[in-house]
């Protein structure tokens, strides 16, 4: 693996999806001691500027996420395109997290990808049942895990995002779609992952 990648991923909540993203992070960092990994993901990004910044625009983007909705595309392109021009040399492993999750961001996170001239790109799906993403999420006990709240965010990863993958199935001359079973054991799902990116 000399060139560098680049993985976005998808999941619902409940998925394991960050866990897996670390898992491959380590692999990456492990494989490829001289290339970065930038792990850019949304929530983490705008969480951390929640705690900084008290202007209109934060205080709202904190109330929406609050409520467990999806932002308006402008705050969440505004978040992760300001941190890769900050951020980005060139050179990283891209991991994409928590981006383009409402159709109208897909042409902007693709956008982004040829501007950069990024090949490799893989799309990766962690497909796990409502059923299983509820139990998980129960189990966890978040403040925000509650039962209404967690039919609230499956709910708009099934309607607002998961409709919208055909997107990069359409584009398979760009995007290497990978569809992954999440109700393994953890080892078995970043193995599995590993695999299909070599
Ligand atoms: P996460 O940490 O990825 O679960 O994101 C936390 C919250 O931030 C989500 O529940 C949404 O309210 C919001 N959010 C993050 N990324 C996006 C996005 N790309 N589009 C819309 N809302 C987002």
């Amino acid at each position: 693996m000399n060139s560098p990648r680049t993985f976005v991923f998808y999941g619902p909540p409940g998925s394991g999806k960050g866990t897996q993203v670390e898992l491959l992070k380590k692999y990456l960092k492990e494989k490829n001691p001289n290339r970065e990994v930038l792990h850019i993901s949304t929530g983490e990004i705008l969480r951390r500027i929640i705690k900084e910044n008290n202007s209109q625009t934060i205080k709202k983007t904190a109330d929406v996420m609050a409520k467990g909705e999806l932002l308006e595309v402008f705050v969440p392109i505004w978040a992760w395109t300001n941190f890769l021009i900050e951020n980005f040399t060139g050179d990283e492993h891209l991991i994409f997290d928590g981006v383009a999750r409402r159709a109208e961001e897909m042409p902007v996170l693709d956008g982004a990808l040829k501007f950069y001239e990024r090949k490799d790109c893989f799309i990766v799906y962690i497909n796990v049942s409502d059923d299983v993403a509820e139990e998980r999420l129960l189990k966890r006990r978040r403040n925000d895990d509650n039962r209404d709240e967690i039919k609230k965010r499956l709910n708009w990863f099934n309607n607002e995002v998961k409709p919208h993958l055909e997107y990069y199935k359409n584009r398979k001359d760009y995007y290497d779609f990978l569809d992954v079973d999440g109700e393994r054991s953890i080892e078995e799902i970043s193995q599995d992952i590993i695999s299909r990116i070599n």
